[in-house]
Order: C-alpha cells, then sequence, then structure tokens
C-alpha cells in the first residue's frame, strides 16, 4: 500500500451557480479540490488537505464550514450549502500482493485501490469482475470447478497485467501533482505547457485516461456493452 498522507472528504453541496455539467480537478498549493457534477446545482466536493487541516474543517459549524468551501472554490459556484454528510478518509492506495487464495477471489478496491485523480478504479472494478466471471461461467459450462486454483490464477494475472501500469502511473501522477515543492511544480507546469501546446500529447494523454484508451487495453468489459 501506499500512504499519501492526506486525508479525502466528499460531501455533496448545493450551490447558487449551475456548474454547467463540467467535472473538475483543481490542483491548488496545499490542496487538491474536484467537483463532480450531479443534479444542476448540486455536485459531490471532493478536498484532500493534510490531516490537522481537515480535522480543523471538519469541527467547523456548519454555516462555517460552507463559507470555507465557497471560499476555495473560489466563488466560483456561488454560495454552497451541505446537502450531505461530510465524510473523510485517510488516502491511500493498495494493490493486494496477492488477488487469489484457495477458493477465494479479490475483485474491486480490495484488489486494486487506486488513489482516485485518474478516475479509473470502478473501471477496474469491472474489469476484474468482467475477468473472473469469464472463468467462472466456462468451468460452469464445462461442469468444471468454478474455483479451481489455475482459474483463479489465470484470473489474478490477466488483471495485474490490466491494471498494474495505470496504477503505478496513477501513483506517480498523484505524488507530482500534490507535492508543493519547486522542482515539482516546475516538473507539472512544464508537463501541462507541453501538453496544451503540443496537440498530439493532449491526445495521446485523453486517449490513455479516457474510454477509447481503455477500449484499446481491453479494459472495458464485453459483458457490459452499454459502458461501450
Ligand atoms: C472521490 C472519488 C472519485 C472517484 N471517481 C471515479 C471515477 O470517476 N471513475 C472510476 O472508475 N472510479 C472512480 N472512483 C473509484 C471508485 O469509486 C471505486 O473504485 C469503487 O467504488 C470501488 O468499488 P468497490 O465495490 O470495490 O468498493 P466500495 O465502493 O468501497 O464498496 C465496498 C462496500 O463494502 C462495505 N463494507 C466494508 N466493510 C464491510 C464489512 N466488514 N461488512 C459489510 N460491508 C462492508 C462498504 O461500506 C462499501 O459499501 C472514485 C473514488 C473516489 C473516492
Amino acid at each position: 500500500s501506499h500512504d499519501f498522507g492526506k486525508t479525502m472528504l466528499v460531501c455533496r453541496m448545493q450551490h447558487e451557480q449551475p456548474h454547467h455539467h463540467t467535472a473538475w480537478e483543481w490542483f491548488g498549493i496545499g490542496q487538491t479540490l474536484a467537483l463532480l457534477p450531479l443534479s444542476e446545482h448540486l455536485s459531490s466536493v471532493v478536498l484532500t488537505l493534510p490531516p490537522h487541516e481537515m480535522q480543523a474543517l471538519l469541527e467547523l459549524p456548519d454555516a462555517d464550514f460552507e463559507r470555507d468551501i465557497a471560499r476555495r472554490y473560489q466563488g466560483r459556484l456561488g454560495e454552497m450549502k451541505r446537502a450531505g454528510s461530510r465524510h473523510t478518509y485517510p488516502l491511500i492506495g493498495v494493490y493486494a500482493q496477492r488477488f487469489v487464495a484457495p477458493r477465494f477471489a479479490l475483485i474491486g478496491d480490495a484488489a486494486v485501490g487506486m488513489h482516485p485523480v485518474t478516475a479509473h478504479g470502478f473501471n477496474f472494478g469491472l474489469h476484474g469482475v468482467d475477468l473472473l466471471s469469464r472463468e467462472i461461467l466456462a468451468a460452469a459450462r464445462a461442469g468444471a470447478d468454478i474455483a479451481a486454483p489455475e482459474r483463479l490464477q489465470r484470473y489474478e494475472a490477466a488483471h495485474r497485467r490490466a491494471t498494474r501500469p495505470l496504477y503505478l502511473a496513477t501513483q506517480a501522477i498523484a505524488t507530482l501533482y500534490t507535492d508543493d515543492r519547486t522542482p515539482a511544480r516546475l516538473v507539472r507546469r512544464l508537463v501541462l505547457d507541453a501538453s496544451s501546446r503540443i496537440g498530439p500529447l493532449r491526445l495521446a494523454i485523453a486517449t490513455a485516461l479516457s474510454e477509447d484508451g481503455l477500449s484499446l487495453r481491453g479494459l472495458l468489459p464485453s459483458a457490459l456493452p452499454g459502458l461501450r
């Protein structure tokens, strides 16, 4: 596992201004903010802070909490009101040493629990379910043992191949984009400048992180065609 040493807050909030159905991720100095749009004036606020700062925020009464969050978004969403509970958890990435044991398999975040920055944890979960269910179905159709060790090992090997590179890349991106020291800030400035100026680089990054990239790497399950 990898402890990013930060605490993440997830809280549903209503806001005065519409979000125009745009999800944001905003790497500030000392904080990371994300906004996951729900209905027009309702979003999930995701805020990452050092644990002691998060504790202070959690202790604020509602009105102060709401003002503090609106200020962090620099007033872009107008006034904000809490519409759900303030839920926090330690930001830890997990990549299980083994995905399988006798008659046992890990799927979802229990196998690969990623930093949410590249937004693929759920997709990996679906991929694991797809791989494992194919093995189980094939065994059931053949009247064989659905938990035979070689079947579980095939699932583990295929799921590792599909998830390990993006897990490591996500960890590197998260580390770079949450490091406030000058060298890290310079490197990310360079990466952002290069990707906004060089069209093919921007396209390569977008493809790697989008549905197209996932499909190319076989990461969108064929059992769930609606997601293609
Ligand atoms: C802010 C944020 C944004 C994200 N954005 C994206 C995204 O855009 N795209 C994407 O693909 N992924 C995204 N993810 C990742 C995605 O949410 C997770 O990968 C996914 O929810 C994992 O599903 P899961 O079923 O494995 O685990 P969970 O969703 O964590 O479900 C586990 C369940 O088990 C319950 N549980 C735990 N212990 C016990 C117990 N002992 N007994 C009974 N029940 C128990 C828990 O309460 C929970 O309901 C995001 C995650 C976060 C935090």
